[in-house]
């Protein structure tokens, strides 16, 4: 039942109509637009309503709250019509972490995806003929190159990531057919990538051979067979088999497809330019190195080792590029000119050996001493700062992680942080919780913040939000 006197005070309130028209909310409908405005005035009055209804508010306490509906609704708005995908800070030292979106990618590849997206570009147009062209050619170029110590005469194309690359390629080389590959590289990458789920939506059927641990040359040649298509070699992104092991080195993988006449396929996952035993890492192959050993095709990732955008490259000799360019699929799992332009840009990188602009790398090369330097900076202002928060630089592992070279990590200093009052999930997520959100390592007990995936301008914010963990 709703009094006479109650409704004397809903009349208070202006009618979405009024609102709508009123001049405070002119400015407001302009920036955000009338359709999220019109929800949030909706909002708010609703609120009002359920308010009086409740007998929360008297007559003064309403005109005062009408009056404050146009910030009301600016403020809901603010909050409704944020961005949700945002920057974060990564102190977590992994330097490929698939949910933090990967390689973050250099400034000359933010600039180019700018200047060709901007506008038009020439993504699929020959300048010189005037003709159609292929969007390929701009990174086909460039990879050439990069691997002409090689002395293979290479082509790539580009799709969406890497799960395409293979899929595609399975699909163009093998379908209908069999492809060989050992019991030791039927892996899972995560997110359901799993190699015998790919195969069989290529359309391809998988012939294991070997063991988990080992697997002989002989039992590749025992399984080829006329209906046998490629050979597949899978490198095990993130795990390691150790102990009673055996894997025929790719030379002789190579030898016995080219004796049968079947090409022998590589994913390579991460599929390096730069060589990571300069940066004391081992066991992850350049894309040179497998075709130095004779693979004919190969499958990698843009934004894992590359450190360039989300892609899948495919490298291999010219005729069976050729095949797979011709694939129905490949128009249908093609990459957009952002990513050619932000490949382009960090492959020019690597020919330049200006490894340090792309971050990864960056990352990688930074030494212990450099992170060590900014863990004790930190660590000392935070000790004159604060009391009650324990604060101290320990010595660590950094990850490379996204899926590249399993179990090889780097040594750095964390600034260790832990409190009295705070368990560390606690203060992990309030670091979380703050501008820009702050991604920390919880270890035994404690909240690691490593500071080589951090840029040197975050560690004033790692600061802020470290001291602000005792208020
Ligand atoms: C990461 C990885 C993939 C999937 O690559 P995406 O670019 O994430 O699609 C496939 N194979 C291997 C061996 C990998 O490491």
């Amino acid at each position: 039942m709703v009094t006479p006197a109650k409704l004397a005070l809903f009349r208070l309130l202006p009618s979405i109509d009024e609102l709508l028209h009123s001049e405070p909310l002119q400015p407001i409908l302009v920036r955000q637009g009338r359709a999220a405005t019109l929800e949030a005035a909706r909002a708010v009055l609703e609120g009002l309503r359920a308010r009086i209804a409740a007998n929360e508010m008297t007559e003064a306490q309403i005109a005062g709250a009408v009056d404050d509906v146009p910030r009301e609704i600016e403020e809901r708005l603010k909050t409704a019509m944020a961005y949700s995908l945002r920057p974060v800070i990564n102190a977590t030292g992994v330097i490929l972490h698939t949910n933090l979106g990967r390689a973050p990618l250099s400034r000359a590849a933010l600039d180019r995806i700018v200047e060709v997206s901007q506008g038009y570009c020439n993504l699929e147009l020959d300048l010189e003929t005037g003709k159609r062209g292929k969007r390929d050619i701009h990174v086909d170029r460039l990879l050439a190159k990069l691997l002409a110590g090689t002395r293979r005469e290479v082509a790539t194309i580009v799709v969406n990531n890497n799960a395409a690359a293979v899929l595609l390629t399975l699909n163009s080389l093998a379908e209908g057919g069999e492809v060989i590959v050992s019991r030791g590289e039927l892996v899972e990458i995560g997110g359901s990538f799993r190699i015998p789920d790919v195969m069989a939506k290529s359309g391809a059927v998988l012939r294991e051979v070997g063991t988990t641990n080992r697997t002989r040359l002989a039992d590749y040649e025992g399984a080829v067979n006329e209906r046998t298509k490629l050979l597949l070699r899978v490198h095990r992104s993130n795990f390691e088999i150790r102990g009673f092991t055996q894997q025929p080195p790719l030379e002789e993988l190579s030898d016995l497809a080219r004796r049968h006449g079947i090409p022998l396929m590589e994913d390579l996952g991460s599929g390096d330019v730069f060589d990571l035993r300069q940066v004391g890492v081992h066991g992850e192959p350049t894309i040179a190195d497998s075709l130095r050993a004779g693979v004919s095709m190969v499958t990698f990732s843009g934004d894992k080792l590359l450190g360039g955008p989300q892609a899948g490259l495919i490298t291999g000799v010219h005729d069976l590029v050729a095949k797979v360019r011709s694939n129905p699929l490949f128009r249908a799992l093609r990459a957009d000119k952002m990513f050619h332009a932000a490949l382009e840009a960090t492959l020019l990188a690597y020919l330049r050996e200006d490894y340090d602009t792309l971050p990864v790398l960056h990352s990688m090369r930074l030494t212990e001493e450099a992170i060590d330097q900014r863990a004790q900076h930190l660590t000392h202002r935070l000790h004159i700062s604060t009391v009650g928060l324990n604060v101290e630089v320990l010595p660590s592992r950094s990850v490379i992680g996204g899926g590249s070279a399993p179990g090889s990590t780097l040594p750095t200093r964390v600034v260790a942080v832990s409190s009295p009052h705070l368990s560390a999930d606690a203060i992990a997520e309030k670091l979380r919780a703050w501008t820009p959100p702050i991604i920390a390592r919880v270890e035994a007990g404690r909240t690691l913040l490593d500071l080589r995936t951090v840029e040197p301008e975050q560690d004033a914010i790692l600061f802020a939000a470290a001291k602000s963990l005792l208020r």
